[in-house]
């Protein structure tokens, strides 16, 4: 007795779904300054003769402190100073909070539309 009983979606599933919906576009409408990219540190070597970056064991210089990220399918290095690295960081953890609210939108938005197309039949009501 395998019938295949096709599910007929809940109300409140639909409900359910534009809440999240609805919920999901009001955080993202909240959300500050945001930019794509990793940070990344560097230390590095001079040119100056008998520098301790020279020294045995060396002390090179740095960290500094590098932002990478691709654009339009451009990739862009940019070098940030230690005094803006905080806003940096919560510019990428807010960019990476919009990714992920993006993603559930579209999930949402998918499970949403199925369910309302596997709904009821266009009934005339
Ligand atoms: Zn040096």
């Amino acid at each position: 007795m395998s019938a295949r009983h096709t599910e007929r979606p809940a109300m409140s599933s639909e409900t359910e779904l534009t809440r999240r919906i609805d919920a999901i576009k009001a955080q993202i409408a909240k959300l500050g300054e945001l930019r794509p990219g990793t940070l990344s540190q560097q230390y590095n070597t001079c040119g100056t003769p008998n520098c301790r970056c020279k020294a045995d064991p060396p002390q090179r210089h740095g960290p500094r402190y590098q932002l990478s990220y691709t654009r339009h399918r451009r990739g862009h290095t940019e070098s940030v100073r230690p005094e803006h690295l905080d806003d940096v960081r919560t510019q990428l953890a807010t960019y990476r909070r919009l990714q992920a609210l993006i993603d559930e939108w579209v999930d949402a938005s998918i499970a949403l539309d199925r369910l309302r197309r596997a709904g009821a039949p266009a009934a005339t009501s």
